[in-house]
């Protein structure tokens, strides 16, 4: 996606050769007129996919999945990573290891929102090593609900995530694929180049 990949080349900031910081539009501040490209966007590649859900995780999968939802016309919930006074029992849960914060966080649905009724949708703002969306999966997975797919943002193709999730038999969208994070430069793969 043309316009996602010129705002991380102009605004994104190489903190290494693994981390991109895209706070200036997706994980701080928020661009509202990129966010609903990228909503149209996902709505198309995932039309006719019957989706009845989107599940994303707190917090900075919620602004692309709202506006796929609104687009999709269809509810989002979002995991939660903090233990909750108003979401105490009837949860499903699952252990994520988070490649940010280098630490394990239990994240939890409420069971009342997603069932075996469900055909969801699966998206987040990064994909690394694939931990959150292998938590969201296990969460669906006790729910029975069929995964219709996987939406990211911003793909780092380098590592092992994506390649871990396609293998599984997923159907994997990416608006922005990295191929290497290197001297605070972004190269995007190859089919990925603007
Ligand atoms: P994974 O679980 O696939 O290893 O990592 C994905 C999660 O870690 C995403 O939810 C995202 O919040 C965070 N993440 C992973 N890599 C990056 C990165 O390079 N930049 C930012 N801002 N977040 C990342």
């Amino acid at each position: 996606m043309d316009v996602l990949k010129q705002k991380i080349l102009s605004e994104g900031k190489v903190l290494s050769d693994t981390v991109l910081k895209v706070d200036s539009f997706l994980n701080h501040q928020i661009d509202p007129v990129l966010m609903q490209e990228i909503g149209k966007e996902f709505a198309q590649r995932f039309k006719g996919f019957d989706i009845t859900k989107i599940l994303t995780l707190e917090s900075s999968g919620i602004a692309p999945a709202v506006m796929t939802g609104l687009t999709l016309g269809v509810p989002v919930v979002f995991a939660r990573k903090r233990k909750s006074l108003t979401l105490t029992d009837h949860l499903y849960s699952a252990e994520v290891y988070s490649f940010t914060k280098k630490e394990s966080n239990e994240i939890s649905i409420s069971q009342d929102f997603i069932s075996s009724e469900d055909t969801v949708l699966i998206m987040d703002d990064f994909l690394a090593n694939g931990q959150a969306v292998f938590g969201m999966i296990d969460i669906l997975n006790q729910a029975k609900a069929r995964i219709a797919g996987i939406g990211i943002v911003i793909e780092k193709g380098f590592q092992e995530g994506g390649k871990k999730i396609r293998q599984q038999g997923y159907h994997v969208e990416t608006l922005a694929n990295i191929a290497k994070l290197s001297d605070g430069n972004v190269t995007f793969k190859k089919e990925e180049t603007c």
